[in-house]
């Protein structure tokens, strides 16, 4: 007879998701001019994952981002980044959980257009307070760099790079500062397919240096990439 008796250490462990959204509203204005964002949303990532969230336009998506992110609060609900509910956040708490924990890589505009890929990194480290010594802080950026494939974009600007290598300077920007949580709103859309297989690349070399990892995508093959998908329609999970 197989004994039910396990040592405290082989038992499963609780494990606690990177983010979770546990019955979430978002509700924009009021009255006639009343939005429903979100209905109810239950979202839960694991650390570690690769996750795409795809969903009709208007569906949500955009707002739970913006809520993963520290960026917005629901009107109702909670949402837990590694345990710790951003809802009761507040002041520098909040502050250092979006410049250190997050990061969130946009359609576009990811970088300061007057500072060089190497700048925009070194800054993005600063500002969650890593990388304080300025040539230390330089190094590393470049060893970020480098780690995307990244090294010829260094001394140049955002306008002197593709489309491409600006969201990859943003997701290496994102590693270098050490995000545990990346959340990226349609970071492919303006590219061209194989801009957006090194993106994903990038992103899941991000993962695989322990970030999680969530990509709101409108693009099947950017959904094909992920390790699950998770589909919201009208607010909700589908
Ligand atoms: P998706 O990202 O899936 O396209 P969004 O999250 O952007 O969807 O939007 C969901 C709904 O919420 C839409 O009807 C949108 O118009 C509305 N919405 C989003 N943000 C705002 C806002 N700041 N004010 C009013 N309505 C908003």
């Amino acid at each position: 007879m197989t004994s039910l008796y396990r040592e405290p250490d082989e038992r499963q462990a609780p494990t606690v998701g990177a983010l979770e959204l546990r019955d979430v509203f978002r509700i924009f204005g009021a009255g006639e001019a009343e939005t429903v964002a979100l209905r109810g949303l239950d979202v839960r990532v694991e650390q570690g994952e690769l996750v795409a969230v795809v969903g009709p336009s208007g569906s949500g998506k955009s707002t739970m981002l913006r809520l993963a992110a520290g960026l917005d609060v629901p009107s109702a609900g909670d949402v837990r980044a590694f345990g710790q509910s951003l809802v009761r956040l507040t002041g520098a708490a909040l502050a250092r959980y979006r410049a250190r924990d997050v990061a969130v890589v946009f359609q576009r505009g990811n970088l300061v257009a007057s500072l060089t890929a190497a700048e925009n990194v070194a800054l993005s480290m600063r500002l969650a307070g890593k990388g304080t010594g300025r040539q230390a802080g330089r190094q590393r950026a470049l060893e970020s760099l480098a780690e995307f494939g990244l090294e010829s974009a260094a001394g140049r600007r955002p306008q002197a790079l593709s489309g491409g290598e600006q969201q990859r300077v943003a997701v290496a920007a994102a590693a270098a500062r050490g995000a545990r949580l990346v959340l990226a709103d349609e970071p492919t859309a303006e590219l061209d397919e194989a801009s957006e297989s090194g993106v994903l690349d990038a992103l899941e070399r991000l993962r695989e240096g322990g970030a999680t990892v969530v990509v709101v995508t409108h693009a099947g093959r950017v959904a094909g990439r992920a390790d699950r998908v998770i589909e919201i329609r009208d607010g909700r999970t589908a």
